[in-house]
């Protein structure tokens, strides 16, 4: 059977599951992802619901950085999230992908078997701190992944739910210099003189600080 480096574009060939072809390593088990918005895990061969949910907990935390919640959604993930199947797949042109998949009849000569896992709706851990909404002063602690200012790409924002005005989330893993130029940049937006932005940012700041600190142990139940 014709390899990636063999083929001719257009041509089908025997995916391996190497590096040379986009893989990347999961939990030991090489997976891509497919779709424009990467929505698809996809792993050679037909693997177990066990390995399903390792790869797709893997590919949260290596890629977006936060942890899967345990949910029932994780039943449904291996339940109808998941889909054994065969697959055929065709080396791409010039200025196309390297290569493309799709579904084959197990009977054809030319289909191998892959597991394609639906992993971007998982609910997971939130990694921003809670933040006060800039327009109203309501506290919102969750967060969404879309794109807006200040961000070139997709972003984490947080999104009031009285007066639905979005603003950058603060991450706690994130570099701080970004995300004082993200939300300078957000309130410059709304009309807020910098002097006076700026100063919101040093008070987040504290308060951020505030509420990542320990907590104060509670007193034992001995001490006098
Ligand atoms: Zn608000």
């Amino acid at each position: 059977m014709t390899t990636f480096a063999d083929a001719l574009p257009g041509e089908t060939f025997t995916l391996s599951g190497t590096t040379e072809e986009g893989f990347d390593t999961l939990y030991g088990i090489p997976a891509v992802t497919l779709g424009e918005n990467c929505d698809r895990l996809m792993t050679l061969g037909h693997i177990t619901d066990r390995a399903v949910l390792a790869v797709t907990s893997a590919y949260h935390r290596r890629v977006w950085g936060h942890r899967v919640l345990p949910s029932s959604e994780l039943a449904d993930l291996t339940r109808v999230g998941t889909k054994r199947i065969g697959i055929k797949v065709t080396k791409g042109g010039e200025d196309d992908y390297a290569w493309h998949v799709d579904d084959a009849d197990p009977k054809d000569p030319a289909a191998q078997t892959a597991t394609i896992m639906s992993v971007e709706w998982l609910p997971h851990e939130d990694v921003a701190i809670q933040s006060e909404c800039p327009a109203c002063n309501r506290a919102s602690r969750s967060t969404s992944l879309t794109t807006g200012p200040g961000y070139d790409g997709w972003g984490h924002y947080h999104r009031c739910r009285y007066c639905h005005h979005t603003w950058p989330a603060a991450l706690a893993f994130d570099d701080l210099d970004d995300q004082r130029d993200r939300w300078l940049y957000s309130e410059a937006l709304r009309g807020t003189p910098p002097a006076q932005a700026a100063q919101a940012w040093q008070h987040r700041l504290a308060l951020t600080a505030r509420r990542v600190a320990p907590r104060p142990q509670s007193p034992a139940a001995w001490a006098p």
